[in-house]
């Protein structure tokens, strides 16, 4: 593939690209309208038919590509080289730390000549990038996938959960995930189900901006996630990011009760329907969680990886056609995770679809589209109703978290009724045994 096929431009705009030879990167003059723009060519992302040049001012403008307009290449661009720094000496009293890579912003840079940021970084660029890392940790690194997060499927968690399965049973003392945030949260709610007893604890982290910004948060996620798996005292699956938009503070929310609250903030991770298990700040952990399962490197881990992809999310809202439910189960899909209003509740439309559906053994399974707080069926008809039809309430787990969990389930088991069992059973703390008001503070300081 070329640097231009994997630019992002279509249509006229490539086709002038090609015929003028132009990568990404080189210096173009584009004549349109009689005026002549020179600027260097970057990549084009979303739709549109404009060719996108920075300019030396440094900005960037679109000319809209017609039969009219003469694109020239008038200066060759070099591809800029990331020299890896040199890493840092292994210190061989400290804990050993394998950090894995999977994508994402966290492993990504800035390519400075078009203002791209490219997928690029390995782990050990990254521990290259923090040498700060090597006073925490004896670090090892792999890559296991250089992959966006919205790319990832159920497949990637199961490989994901193999790989750290086997480095765990190696004897590390911690691993960690560098992931691209927007879909980390799914991925630790997989890791929580397919690794259990764990020994030591399984930290994911993210960025928002790429590691090689001078804004980036990677640096100080990394190192709280690093010092998290290497010494903390609990041995579960964690999610390290910032606790506030400053650099301060790294939290560590529980796997199956962490989701992304917000497209861009540092902070953009929050414990929902329950609290992060610890903090990390200057280096020193601090334990956030009334209860954890503490660290033993001689307990065995259990490894149960698989994932049934033929689950649907099906979020309710005022019109939902009942068609939408029959549609999966006429394709063959194994469970639905209904996402429901408020209690637990979908319209009375399409109640014959559930009893459909639940009649054939499709697991239907609901949580609260309110994402905060606990379904409760029993309140009113509607939740009384379906409940009679076998939907099986998800208590405080937001839908993410319950998509995930039946996919486990319906892994684990082709009966319905016993995946309707472990859908019950608290595997992983996706089930917290009260609710409490959001206002309650956590344990050692500070709110939710
Ligand atoms: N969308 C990409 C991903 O999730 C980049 C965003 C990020 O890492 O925060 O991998």
């Amino acid at each position: 593939m070329s640097e231009l096929e994997g630019s992002g431009y279509k249509g006229k705009a490539f086709q002038l690209l090609q015929q003028a030879d132009c990568s990404v990167g080189d210096i173009l003059k584009i004549t349109s309208k009689g005026k002549t723009y020179e600027g260097i060519l970057i990549p084009r992302f979303g739709e549109g038919v404009a060719i996108i040049i920075k300019m030396k001012s440094g900005y960037n403008i679109g000319i809209e590509a017609t039969t009219e307009v003469k694109v020239e290449k008038i200066g060759k661009g070099t591809v800029p080289k990331f020299e890896a720094p040199q890493l840092p000496k292994q210190k061989p009293s400290l804990p050993h730390v394998v950090i894995m890579s999977t994508g994402g912003t966290i492993a990504s840079r800035v390519d400075y000549r078009t203002g791209a940021v490219r997928s690029a970084m390995s782990a050990s660029d990254l521990y290259g990038v923090v040498p700060e890392l090597a006073d925490i940790a004896r670090v090892d690194t792999e890559i296991v996938y250089s992959i966006y997060s919205e790319n990832l499927t159920p497949q990637n968690w199961t490989e994901l959960a193999q790989t750290v399965a086997k480095r765990i049973e190696q004897g590390v003392d911690g691993v960690v995930i560098a992931h691209g945030t927007d879909t980390m949260a799914y991925t630790s709610a997989a890791l929580s189900f397919a690794l259990q007893n764990l020994p030591v604890p399984v930290i994911l982290v993210g960025a928002q901006r790429s590691s090689d910004r001078p804004s980036s948060d990677a640096a100080t996620n990394l190192i709280g996630a690093v010092k998290a798996a290497g010494e903390a005292p609990f041995a579960e699956v964690g999610l390290a990011m910032h606790e506030t938009v400053s650099d301060i503070a790294t939290v560590i929310h529980r796997g199956t009760k962490v989701r992304k609250c917000h497209t861009s903030r540092r902070d953009t991770f929050k414990s929902v329907n329950g609290f992060p298990i610890a903090k990390v700040q200057n280096l020193q952990i601090t334990i956030t969680s009334d209860s954890y399962q503490k660290r033993d490197p001689k307990r065995k881990i259990t490894l149960k990886p698989h994932f049934n992809d033929k689950v649907a999310l099906v979020k309710f809202h005022p019109g939902l056609d009942p068609a939408v439910i029959d549609f999966y189960v006429e394709k063959g899909f194994k469970g639905i995770l209904l996402e429901g209003s408020g209690l637990g509740h979908v319209s009375k439309f399409c109640f014959d679809a559930i009893k459909r559906a639940t009649a054939k053994g499709v697991v239907v399974a609901l949580a609260s589209q309110c994402i905060w707080g606990r379904v409760d069926m029993n309140v009113y008809d509607t939740g009384r109703d379906l409940l009679s039809f076998g939907v099986v309430p998800l208590e405080d787990m937001f839908p993410e978290t319950g998509l995930v969990k039946l996919m486990w389930a319906l892994g684990q088991t082709s009966d319905p009724k016993e995946a309707t069992a472990l859908l019950k059973a608290n595997v992983a703390g996706e089930y917290s045994p009260r609710t409490l008001p959001q206002e309650e503070k956590l344990p050692n300081e500070g709110g939710n």
